[in-house]
């Protein structure tokens, strides 16, 4: 049985082709799925039993399964959900007076071992498959009945859950194409979409001319040393080529921004000279600055700054010109906050 969230519009084309199926019937599946959320072909009213039949024989709508879900005091509503293989993701949905944001998982686990972060110090299991990303969105909009509610239809869906999007790009971009299908309502243009990225400067290379999503750049350090200290990554992709390859995108995208986040971790990042660094080497980048308090875990060996040093640092970057907030995290107390997911609850 084949996933049908797996294949883009182009490919479902070719799959109903194969099928003897009219050109018509894709959009009007994509319309069943993407748009109104059913879970089965027998639901598509307007197909007879012959052409469900056909289609149920070919291929699942998939849902991962929910194994546990935590209700933060602020709203915020974190999912345990179980893969096919038994595997464990966590997504987020994050409810605002105007907004509703879900935060995507795009592997089991993460390679890239940000010391700072639970997800990498639980280490990688696999990549998500496209049904497995576009799922945790269906699968919570099942739950907060997003589908018929238009008050809790997601407007923004942010890839910060567990794993490096960009080692995973190939199912990552399909699965942004696809979240585009739902029409007016329930479809998600890519100015509502972020990638975040810990700075694979490969993979930014071939992928920045046609990106059409925001882009954030986890730096959370303004100089290689610490960068690596924190980073391991910045070893394999270093700051100077991460942000030249920042530049290109300004040059490529003259209207957007690049949202770069920074922890704030006691003692390591957060003093004035770090502050005066990170101006210098941000000059000549168009963007903003996410300032980060540092979301605890068990295991973790690190402090948050203080408030009090948060916002010295922030003032500090304002008074240059560059526009920086506080992002105050959201589900902390159930650990769905930037940094604090993993594989089990
Ligand atoms: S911060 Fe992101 S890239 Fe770094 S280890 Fe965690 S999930 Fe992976």
């Amino acid at each position: 049985m084949k996933g049908i969230l797996n294949f883009t519009q182009e490919q479902l084309v070719s799959q109903f082709n194969n099928l003897k199926f009219a050109k018509f019937r894709v959009q009007q599946v994509i319309d069943w799925i993407y748009s109104k959320g059913v879970t089965s072909f027998t639901q598509m009213t307007n197909f007879n039993g012959q052409t469900q039949g056909t289609l149920s024989n070919s291929y699942c709508i998939y849902r991962p399964q929910i194994s546990a879900i935590k209700k933060s005091i602020d709203g915020t509503i974190k999912f345990l959900l179980k893969l096919d293989d038994s595997l464990t993701i966590e997504s987020v949905f994050i409810p605002e007076d105007h907004r509703n944001t879900i935060c995507l998982s795009t592997q089991v686990g993460c390679a890239v071992g940000c010391k700072f972060c639970n997800t990498g110090y639980n280490g990688f299991k696999r990549n998500l498959k496209p049904e497995e990303i576009i799922g945790q969105v269906f699968v919570i909009k099942d739950y907060v009945d997003s589908w018929k509610d238009r008050t809790k239809r997601i407007s923004n869906v942010v890839f910060m859950g567990m794993g490096e999007p960009l080692y995973n790009w190939n199912n990552v971009n399909i699965a942004m194409q696809n979240l585009k299908l739902g029409g007016e309502i329930q479809g998600l243009s890519p100015k509502r979409i972020t990638l975040s990225t810990s700075g694979i400067v490969s993979v930014l290379e071939k992928i920045i001319p046609t990106l059409e999503c925001n882009l954030a750049i986890s730096l959370h350090a303004p100089n290689s040393a610490t960068r690596s200290s924190i980073m391991p990554i910045n070893n394999l992709y270093n700051l100077e080529n991460l942000l030249t390859i920042c530049k290109a995108y300004n040059r490529l995208h003259p209207n957007k921004l690049i949202t770069f986040e920074y922890i704030l971790l006691n003692g390591i990042n957060d003093n004035t000279g770090m502050a005066k660094q990170l101006i210098k080497i941000l000059h000549g980048v168009k963007c903003k600055v996410n300032l980060i308090q540092f979301n605890s875990w068990k295991g973790d060996k690190f402090v948050g700054s203080d408030e009090q040093k948060i916002q010295n640092f922030r003032k500090i970057l304002v008074s240059s010109g560059i526009n920086a907030t506080i992002r105050h995290s959201r589900g902390r107390d159930i650990m769905a906050a930037c940094g604090q997911l993993q594989s089990s609850n």
